[in-house]
């Protein structure tokens, strides 16, 4: 068995609506291996946020609710740990970023304060050793005249240089494990490749482990080394990043994959990137059999009413779908 850094065992949470628990993430296992930056990738519902959220425990209890399963992390399951034990292990070995800085930013506070916060609350740092080691991070981020900024308040950034100092504090206490949920969507292609560099950039310095939430298969294959891809709740194929990019078993990977803009390819006037049809199945009323089918362009009369499960085709690739086991 490889070694990991976070071992996800048959992680199923649900949440409490008008007609029910409805179940957003159900039953899904994979590991992150120490140094790797691994991307979960899916559309909005999916339940990859949740996924993600519920790692360090940061859904909302209720109306949500982990069901079962475990999440090990240095031999011990983060499911189990006190309040008090958990936020030791938040920030210091396990940070997180999110798609929007300002929903974690405080606006009345100087980045200066926030940023040196974690350092204080995380290390046995004074002041001034927590002020420099800010200016440091910021410096890393490739943020100008970081000093000054220290001084500053969010609302005089940009939407890039406030996620660059979000990074910045997330990387501050020397994270082992960064989760990043759709850290680049609020933000211009432009500033986007920037952010991603960035993120690479800080992964190779520091040899942490990134898990990295998108919806963007494109975007991911630069810089990950595996990918998931999950729908409705569900793990539906995963692989080394370049393989599932240039050979997708899914037909939802492939969606994905053809609504990537290519590189250097113009895009004609008028015409759209081909999409995958339909919507995301709301979670009350899932289809039968794979959950994919109504949207599926290779859909099979036993793909109505058999579910295929996850199983590995290759060394370190698996995949749900009746096709994969119609070829082999
Ligand atoms: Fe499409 Fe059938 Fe595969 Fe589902 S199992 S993805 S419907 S071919």
């Amino acid at each position: 068995m490889t070694a990991s850094e976070l071992r996800v065992e048959n992680l199923k949470v649900s949440f409490s609506g008008e007609n029910g628990r409805l179940t957003a993430v159900n039953g899904i296992s994979y590991c992150l291996k120490p140094g790797e930056i691994l991307a979960i990738v899916g559309e909005s519902g999916c339940g990859k946020t949740v996924g993600a959220l519920s790692l360090l425990r940061l859904i909302p209890e209720p109306p949500g609710r982990i069901d079962a399963g475990s999440i090990l992390f240095d031999s011990r399951d983060l499911l189990k740990l006190t309040p008090w034990e958990l936020r030791e292990v938040r920030g210091k070995d396990i940070a997180m970023i999110f798609q929007d800085p300002m929903t974690s930013l405080n606006p009345v506070l100087t980045l200066g304060d926030q940023l040196m916060e974690p350092i204080l609350r995380h290390t046995a740092s004074t002041r001034q050793e927590a002020w420099d080691r800010a200016v440091e991070v910021l410096r890393s981020m490739e943020i100008p005249s970081p000093a000054e900024k220290m001084k500053q308040y969010p609302h005089q950034l940009s939407g890039g240089m406030r996620q660059r100092v979000m990074i910045a504090m997330a990387v501050s206490c020397s994270p082992r494990i960064l989760i990043a949920d759709e850290p680049t969507t609020a933000l211009d292609v432009l500033i986007q490749a920037q952010i991603m560099d960035l993120l690479q950039h800080a992964q190779e310095q520091t040899g942490m482990s990134i898990l990295l939430i998108t919806h963007d298969l494109g975007m991911v294959t630069e810089i990950a080394q595996r990918v998931i891809v999950m729908y409705a709740g569900e793990i539906v194929e995963s692989g080394p990043a370049d393989e599932l990019f240039q050979t997708p078993l899914h037909p939802y990977t492939l969606g994905l994959k053809n609504s990537v803009p290519k590189l250097g390819h113009k895009q004609e006037p008028g015409k759209r990137l081909v999409e995958i049809s339909g919507n995301v199945p709301s979670l009350n009323q899932l289809p039968s059999g794979c959950a994919f089918h109504p949207r599926c362009p290779s859909v099979m009369e036993r793909c109505k009413t058999e579910k295929p499960v996850l199983r590995e085709v290759d060394p370190g690739r698996e995949v749900s779908c009746w096709l994969e086991e119609a070829s082999s």
